[in-house]
């Protein structure tokens, strides 16, 4: 699926920026959908995104920000100028008495910053092993796997106003965070949706280390080897065999993960729907309320393996919609996603809303 891209770049006046024309983006999304953008910038630090913001033809276009490219659906060619984060950079940038703060470039693989935590022998983000992407996506859904979500570990993150070119750090504690949710993905009053790049994100990887391991298929790994005090390096490894075993490598088979979010609902939802379909996996949350298998539901309405065009639904994990044939189009995923979409609300009343980000 990785294919070369790209024109011969341009350079823009302030002789810092590279910027390309015409930029076939069937490389740059784990889908492997295609698209062309008209413009691409290459963010290699926070002041190119000030370069383009202050720059006379650029400055007032609309942008679109591309991370890896793992978390969104192309189904049309792209006008906005996009801004392809590269940043690199990985360190230790604070040991304290509580915890190590890791800081990251936005531009660096989130499954290397993971990886490069454990060798180092800074544990504390081991259940997120292996999730695709860029560092400086991972805030904008709040990524989460195996009982654990980047809102459990982040310290802070740097962002770039896109209007004003302007800087700043926030906290973790104003990003806002839900379920696959923060601040950056909101788009009402205080929301920061298409207002600002991050740049750098700081994570804490708290002392004394405690392992995260309720989730079930940690569980059953624990049954299976008879290791019930595994260390961050085993949860790395069991997580990282679970995912290969259950998710399509997006480099064989093009996909965006999961698709659909887990529906939340209220216990009473819950109970009404328990008594017609007594078999419908679902988690009690903190708060009271419940999240159902959304893949679970995507499977009893018959959707594994069925398909529009060369989008068709993960033989394995009816979550998971895939590019069978690397041919696929948008807008097939996106039909594909509205039909199942349709029939899970005409058999549980439950809306599934879509995981990523549909252009
Ligand atoms: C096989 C597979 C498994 C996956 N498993 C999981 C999982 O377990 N848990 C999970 O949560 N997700 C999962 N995902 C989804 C995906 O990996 C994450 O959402 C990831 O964080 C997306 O990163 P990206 O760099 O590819 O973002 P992109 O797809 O490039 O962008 C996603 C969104 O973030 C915005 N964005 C990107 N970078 C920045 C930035 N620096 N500043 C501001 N906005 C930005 C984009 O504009 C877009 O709106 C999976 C995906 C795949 C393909």
């Amino acid at each position: 699926m990785q294919e070369k891209a790209a024109n011969p770049p341009n350079r823009l006046p302030s002789d810092k920026l590279l910027l390309e024309h015409d930029v076939n983006l069937k490389p740059y999304n784990s889908f492997g959908l295609p698209a062309m953008a008209a413009r691409l910038v290459r963010i290699h630090e926070a002041a190119d995104v000030r370069r383009v913001v202050d720059h006379p033809l650029l400055g007032r276009a609309p942008k679109f920000v591309l991370g890896g490219g793992s978390n969104i659906v192309l189904t049309k060619d792209i006008d906005a100028v996009v801004l392809k984060l590269e940043i690199p950079g990985l360190r230790l940038l604070e040991e304290r008495e509580d915890a190590w703060i890791i800081e990251a470039g936005a531009g660096v693989g989130w499954a290397h910053l993971v990886q490069w935590s454990i060798e180092q022998g800074y544990p504390g983000l081991e259940n997120l092993a292996l999730i695709p992407g860029t560092v400086g996506a991972a805030p904008v859904q709040n990524i989460g796997a195996y009982g654990l979500e980047l809102q459990d570990r982040l310290e802070s993150v740097d962002v770039v106003d896109l209007m004003t070119g302007r800087a700043a750090c926030l906290p973790a504690s104003v990003c806002n965070f839900g379920y696959r949710d923060s601040v950056f993905k909101q788009s009402g009053f205080g929301g920061l949706a298409g207002k600002s790049v991050i740049t750098h994100v700081r994570m804490r990887c708290p002392k004394p280390w405690k392992p995260v391991l309720g989730y079930l298929e940690l569980e059953r790994k624990m049954e299976e080897t008879g290791i019930h005090n595994p260390s961050a390096r085993q949860i790395f490894d069991w997580v990282t065999a679970i995912r290969r075993a259950k998710l399509p490598d997006p480099a064989l088979i093009g996909n965006a993960g999961s698709f659909f979010k887990n529906p939340v609902v209220t216990p009473e939802q819950c109970r009404d729907i328990i008594g017609r379909d007594p078999g419908i996996v679902h988690y009690p949350m903190p708060d009271g309320t419940l999240k159902l298998a959304a893949g679970w539901m995507i499977d009893a309405c018959g959707w594994k393996g069925k398909a529009v065009g060369g989008a068709a639904v993960y033989e394995r994990q009816a979550l998971v919609l895939v590019n069978r044939n690397g041919q696929a189009r948008g807008a097939e995923v996106v039909t594909l996603a509205r039909a199942i979409q349709e029939s899970v609300y005409g058999r549980f009343g439950i809306r599934l809303e879509t995981e990523p980000v549909l252009l």
